[in-house]
């Protein structure tokens, strides 16, 4: 049994729709998916209806933007009522300011010398919930500024870059509470990639543990082995659930096929353990989730 549980639709920065993503999931011999795209719930019914089509499982899911002592630090939220006002209002506060960011960023680039203008900008966002960064990285590949997305987040886009503008993201503790009161659960994305990184060390993993994180994604391309091995521990340390995934943005993030990374049957069985208790203490439905072959 195959689980990958953190791929990305156009929907955000992916680059192929959700039914797409589970096909190709399913093509890929994966048995469970999760989507989760960033700050959007918008692509689960198309994913849903196409994970009952081809026959796999998949888990609904959302990269959420996060600070943590001022650092940008991606939360995979598992399983939340979608419905959840205060989850709602969170997320629309995010892609309210990745909307609002990018005239400034385009500001800042002409700045620099680089003239994109926001229908430059569209043409590469097409139907994502919000315009983000990778659209602009996008635009400015378009317009041979720079070679793929990676140089031009390097060059332009990264933090102390001509190109960056900081934008908003939700505190960590209080999207961890409002996971909690959505009856979902949260496990930290690539805690030590390139996100975040120097700010998750074990102490703070421990205390954020203590605030209702439920797992580590411990299997993931930003993680070498050596930072697997630690962080695998940790969680161990921790009682927290490990997970293992792709981080799949289709033609978008290179080295991310779905599949690279997986994650364990019992982690995965661990973790709907905790949706199901999550939900049921918070009073709210978990969404049935489907999978087959579950080895028990
Ligand atoms: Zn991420
Ligand atoms: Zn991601």
């Amino acid at each position: 049994m195959r689980i990958d549980l953190h791929t990305h639709s156009d929907v955000s920065d992916g680059t192929t729709s959700p039914a797409q993503v589970v096909a190709d999931a399913a093509q890929a011999g994966l048995d469970v998916v999760a989507l989760t795209d960033h700050d959007t719930t918008a692509g689960w019914d198309e994913a849903e209806r196409a994970a009952a089509d081809v026959g796999i499982g998949l888990i609904r899911g959302i990269e959420v933007s996060c600070t943590y002592l001022g650092r940008s630090v991606h939360l995979l939220v598992y399983l939340p009522d979608p419905t959840y006002p205060p989850l709602v209002e969170a997320l629309q506060r995010v892609l309210d300011g990745r909307d609002q960011r990018t005239p400034r960023i385009l500001a800042a680039l002409r700045e620099a010398g680089i003239d994109l203008d926001e229908a430059d900008v569209a043409r590469e966002s097409r139907s994502a919930a919000a315009v983000g960064r990778p659209h602009i990285a996008d635009a400015l590949v378009r317009r041979g500024v720079v070679a793929d997305r990676d140089e031009a987040f390097d060059r332009y886009l990264s933090a102390g870059r001509p190109g960056y503008i900081q934008r908003y993201a939700v505190p960590l503790e209080e999207m961890l509470a409002i996971v909690a009161g959505a009856g979902g659960v949260a496990v930290l994305a690539h805690p030590w990639g390139r996100y975040g990184g120097s700010v998750l060390d074990a102490d703070a993993l421990a205390a954020l543990a203590g605030q209702g994180l439920a797992g580590l994604e411990v299997d993931h391309q930003d993680h070498d082995p050596r930072r697997r091995a630690s962080l695998r521990r940790i969680a161990g340390d921790l009682g927290l659930v490990v997970t293992g995934s792709s981080d799949y943005h289709g033609t978008g993030k290179s080295g991310h096929d779905l599949g690279c990374n997986t994650t364990d049957p019992a982690e995965l069985e661990r973790l709907l353990a905790l949706a199901a208790e999550s939900a049921r203490r918070a009073g709210r439905r978990t969404p049935e989730v489907w999978i087959p072959r579950i080895p028990r």
